[in-house]
């Protein structure tokens, strides 16, 4: 005797668990048109897309949905979402996914990058080096470039209308990458500081799957920004 095969029927552990989570989820309104995977950059990588990966979960594939690291090069860009024709937000199901996994199993650098970062930045360089870093630089500028001998690179400026962070691989690696930005702002004539304690604009807690990290890193960085009395804040990442 045959047996009817109802996919709406087939109610998957990680499914319900995602169902659970993300009450929006509408996973089995799927159409599997491919649009989501048509646009998002993350396609091909580990021969994964949104729409393979809604696939999987629907026919209840979950060793392949817990096991494929492509899930960490999604970045929740949301492009899947707004070209869903049912409004599926594919990002949403992946960050869930992302923090199921047990930290110690997550791509490594990933979530050393997220630890390093709740301590103050992705790199873990001391704040006095970035500090040290940025006037090296600008003194460099003002010998070798004279057009630019007023050049600044404020620190701390307590009441600057603007708040820079920085990519935390340029104090690092290529120092000399941060100066076109602060060119560029002196031209026009911006009132901008960077902070000492919350400079990193990185932040890789969001890729890692852990709401608590994402809100912690996100929190301390607003306050850092709070405390200086900055209305605005320009994030370079
Ligand atoms: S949110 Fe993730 S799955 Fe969706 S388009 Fe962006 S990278 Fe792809
Ligand atoms: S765009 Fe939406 S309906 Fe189409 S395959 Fe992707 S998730 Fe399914």
């Amino acid at each position: 005797m045959s047996e009817n095969y109802n996919l709406s029927k087939l109610r998957t552990r990680l499914k319900k668990q995602i169902e659970q989570a993300v009450p929006e989820a509408r996973i089995d309104y799927c159409l599997t048109c491919g649009l989501c995977a048509s646009g998002c950059p993350a396609s091909g990588i580990e021969d994964m897309d949104p729409r393979k990966f809604l696939r999987y979960l629907v026919l209840g594939q979950d060793d392949i949905i817990l096991q494929t690291n492509w899930i960490y090069s999604c970045s929740l860009c949301q492009r899947c979402k707004y070209a869903c024709p049912m409004g599926i937000d594919v990002g949403r199901l992946v960050y869930e996914v992302k923090g199921m996994r047990p930290v110690e199993d997550r791509p490594k650098n990933l979530q050393k990058s997220c630890d390093l970062q709740k301590a103050g930045n992705s790199t873990g360089i001391p704040n006095d080096d970035f500090v040290w870093v940025v006037g090296d630089i600008l003194e460099e500028i003002h010998e070798t470039e004279p057009e630019w001998s007023d050049l600044k690179a404020p620190m701390d400026k307590v009441g600057a209308k603007f708040y820079l962070n920085q990519n935390a691989k340029e104090p690092t690696v290529e120092p000399e990458e941060m100066v076109p930005l602060w060119k560029i702002l002196h031209a026009v004539g911006i009132d901008w500081t960077y902070s000492s304690k919350w400079w990193d604009g990185a932040n890789y807690c969001l890729f890692t799957g852990d709401p608590e990290d994402w809100e912690l890193t996100t929190r301390l960085q607003a306050e850092t920004v709070d405390d200086l009395g900055c209305t605005t804040y320009i994030n370079t990442e």
